[in-house]
């Protein structure tokens, strides 16, 4: 316990991640630093054009990937190549679900600018209807660290304030991870967010502990893979343009047979130092040798390159393998005892030759 102020407080476990000590803001605390104002240069002339594989949210005419959490229709109001929220009628929502995403978006904060601290063009963007990267008009406007304009709503604090004044197009660029669970439901990987806003990077790569919420955090839900994207009518009639997506692939694993670190074979120290030598590597005269030495079962390589010698180990009496690289070392022996070597790597080949 320590008292401050006259008031006493606990040490709290942090409400998500476990294992989790350093010391967090509570959320909405008004004694926490604002970020430092950055101006992002000019909003740009027209829509940014999106990637060839993206998929279009709004293209400035339709709501037809949008409807209500309920599933009625979108009741927003669509004029000059934006979308407008119609106070009072509702969030909007994707139809489509979502999980990592790269997510592009454009807003403009009403103007003239109305209200004061949250009540000041606030909406949001929620990933998976979960995680909300706040909209509201942070120019020259003041309100809680973690509800300004480039925050993750209650949690992360922007790093910068790169608004640009109402009115003017905004500029989101958002690469979101989906929080991963293990089959019991336990979290075994929090959320990633990176957020650019107007080119500026305002979220790196940080990791939201649960959704986000106004007041006291709420919990993960495990059973969630995806999501719509969520926009907040939060009852000012902020705009928006130029909505596309971009769905992440999973990473490959790679099948038993390409991990892991192949078995050495035993070889006699005569067969490992019938290889040990300097060998020119042919393409390049002026090249330095590639140094071949034993070290007890298996031979070390010394590139002039790398201050470490390599670990070769043995797969067969002629064939070494690199423990960590899809390198192999075939070697041959002629009739007079020359020693030669194709060095793999890859798709590349060259070619060694003992000196
Ligand atoms: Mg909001």
């Amino acid at each position: 316990m320590a008292a401050l102020g006259g008031l006493a407080f606990a040490a709290a476990d942090d409400p998500g991640v476990p294992g989790v000590t350093a010391p967090r803001w509570k959320q909405h605390d008004i004694h926490r630093p604002r970020p430092q104002v950055v101006d992002p240069g000019p909003a740009p002339a027209a829509p940014i054009a999106p990637p060839g594989d993206a998929v279009i949210l709004f293209d400035g005419k339709s709501l037809d990937a949008w409807e209500t959490p309920d599933g009625k229709p979108a009741g927003w109001k669509v004029s000059d190549g934006a979308m407008e929220i119609v106070p009072g009628t509702g969030a909007i929502r994707t139809r489509a679900s979502f999980g990592d995403v790269q997510l592009h978006v454009e807003w403009a904060s009403p103007s003239p600018a109305r209200g004061v601290g949250q009540d000041r063009g606030n909406s949001g963007i929620f990933l998976m209807g979960q995680f909300e990267v706040q909209v509201i008009d942070s120019y020259k406007a003041d309100t809680y660290a973690d509800g300004m304009a480039g925050a993750i709503y209650g949690q992360y604090s922007p790093l910068a304030n790169a608004t640009r004044p109402p009115g003017e197009w905004q500029v989101y660029d958002i690469a979101f991870r989906r929080p991963r669970f293990d089959a019991s439901g336990k979290l075994v990987r929090p959320a990633g967010l990176t957020v650019f806003l107007n080119g500026v990077l305002v979220q790196n790569n940080e990791e939201p502990w649960g959704p986000t919420s106004w007041l006291e955090p709420s919990p993960n839900d495990p059973t969630l893979k995806k999501g719509p994207i969520e926009l907040q009518d939060h009852s000012h009639p902020v705009r928006y343009r130029n909505i596309w997506i971009r769905e992440i692939p999973e990473r490959s694993s790679p099948p038993p047979a390409r991990a892991g670190i192949p078995v050495a074979v035993g070889l006699s120290d005569r067969v490992l130092d019938g290889y040990v030598g300097a060998y020119s590597t042919g393409s390049n005269p002026g090249e330095l040798a590639w140094k071949i030495s034993r070290d007890g079962d298996h031979l070390l390589l010394k590139l002039p390159f790398k201050p470490v010698p390599l670990q070769l180990i043995p797969v067969s009496e002629s064939v070494f393998v690199l423990p960590h690289t899809d390198a192999e070392l075939t070697f041959r022996k002629d009739d007079q005892g020359r020693v030669t070597g194709l060095f793999r790597v890859g798709d590349g080949e060259r070619p060694l030759t003992r000196q």
